[in-house]
């Protein structure tokens, strides 16, 4: 066989999370290459939202975390020049119960020294003309949220890390054994004194043991994208409405929440069964993103649903106004979630780190989350543990 071409760290996938854990090697100076198996990523990173959504993230160590993710975020889309909107958050309450939870979380927030608002419909209309204002009882305002368009931040990355900070990309290549430092990749070998695993929700194929024995679920979602509005036509904020409450991690505390949920499941049990829940983001194009669903592990087929679709866009209409709205495409995600932990580190060999199951917060995540593993390892650990 060859010799191996050495680097000081490969990185499998060039999702988002093997995106940012190669800008925050690279940054170091390290010699850095990123193997994907596909001509170009497309995984849970260009099928989302593109929301940096830090309210998602529960307060505490979390929410500490999407901060500094979205700091880097923000360093990185300015730097590289990809489109992007400091759009903020609105959470749109329209039934009493859900301006219940709303005002819990705002209080416990405040406490928190967080900059959240609550809203009246007046403000709201000010702030974000297209959402609907009849019956809106209450709207929780946060100013941190960022969208980015994903398909052209996940499209545009690995040409600026490699002109700016020098990292070699191998598309068409996947990686089929680890056993550090080598690494085969295509039908070459490698060696890597680190090897940094991002490969989202395939990992199972390089370490079946390991991933069998993590409780790792599978999650698909679905997801529509409309036809563009022009100029001046844009949503504003991103926004959620009381669905969202019973689904996002944040609002958990909420002493409130038992309730509210009990009634979603009373009066639309069929929600809860495709963990259905309503965002709406609008990118650079004039492109509504809207979703999604949650179907689980043997419940995943191929196969779409045209009644997951009409749901979504039924409850979408309680609370945007989007004139003539049209769906131009369709497509469906899938990622790998933990049932208790909001991510994965795992340890196969020493050298080798998976980082994973990071579910439905991976884009916002994604640089804080690589920041910790970085340095966590480079700063503490030497080679080879
Ligand atoms: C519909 C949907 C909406 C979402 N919305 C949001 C949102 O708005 N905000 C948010 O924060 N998060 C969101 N998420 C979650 C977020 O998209 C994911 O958590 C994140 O993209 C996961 O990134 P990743 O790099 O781990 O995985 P992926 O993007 O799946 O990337 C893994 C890459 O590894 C490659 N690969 C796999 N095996 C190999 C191999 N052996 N060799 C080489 N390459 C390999 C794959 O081809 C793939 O490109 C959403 C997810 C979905 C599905």
């Amino acid at each position: 066989m060859n010799q191996p071409v050495r680097f000081d760290d490969a990185v499998v996938g060039a999702g988002i999370l093997g995106l940012a854990h190669a800008e925050r090697l690279a940054r170091r100076g390290r010699r850095v290459i990123v193997f994907e198996r596909d001509s170009r990523a497309s995984g849970a990173s260009i099928r989302n939202f593109g929301m940096l959504w830090p309210i998602g993230q529960p307060l505490g160590g979390l929410r500490a975390l999407a901060k500094r993710s979205l700091a880097i975020w923000l360093d990185v889309l300015a730097a590289a020049g990809f489109w992007h909107e400091r759009t903020g958050s609105l959470h749109l309450a329209y039934r009493d119960d859900e301006a219940q939870v709303l005002r819990e979380f705002a209080q416990e927030s405040l406490d928190h020294g967080e900059r959240v608002e609550l809203l009246g419909a007046g403000a709201v209309g000010r702030r974000a003309p297209a959402v609907r204002l009849e019956g809106l009882q209450a709207a929780l305002w946060s100013p941190e949220e960022v969208c980015v368009d994903p398909r052209e931040v996940v499209a545009g990355l690995p040409r600026w890390l490699a002109e700016e900070h020098g990292v070699v990309f191998r598309f068409g290549t996947p990686v089929t054994r680890i056993d550090p430092p080598a690494l085969i990749a295509g039908t070459t070998p490698y060696a890597a004194e680190r090897i940094w695993v991002c490969s989202g929700d395939e990992t199972r194929l390089l370490f079946p043991d390991l991933l069998q024995r993590s409780g790792l679920v599978r999650c698909k979602l679905q997801m529509m994208r409309s036809q563009p509005y022009g100029d001046p036509w844009r949503i504003g904020p991103l926004l959620a409405a009381g669905l969202t409450l019973r689904h996002s991690a944040s609002f958990r505390n909420c002493p409130s929440l038992a309730a509210l949920t009990e009634r979603v499941a009373r009066e639309s049990p069929w929600l809860d069964r495709y963990g259905i829940h309503v965002l709406v983001a609008q990118n650079g194009r004039g492109e509504l993103s809207i979703g999604d669903s949650h179907e689980f592990d043997e419940a995943i087929e191929p196969f779409d649903k045209a009644e997951i679709e009409e749901w979504i866009l039924g409850y979408l209409g309680t609370f945007l106004t989007a004139p003539a709205l049209r769906i131009a495409s369709r497509w469906h995600g899938t990622y790998a979630k933990h049932p208790t932990e909001p991510f994965l580190i795992l340890r196969p060999a020493p050298g080798v780190r998976v980082v994973t199951g990071v579910g439905g917060a991976g884009m916002t995540l994604a640089f804080g989350l690589a920041d910790q593993v970085v340095s966590g390892e480079l700063d503490v650990l030497p080679a080879g543990m």
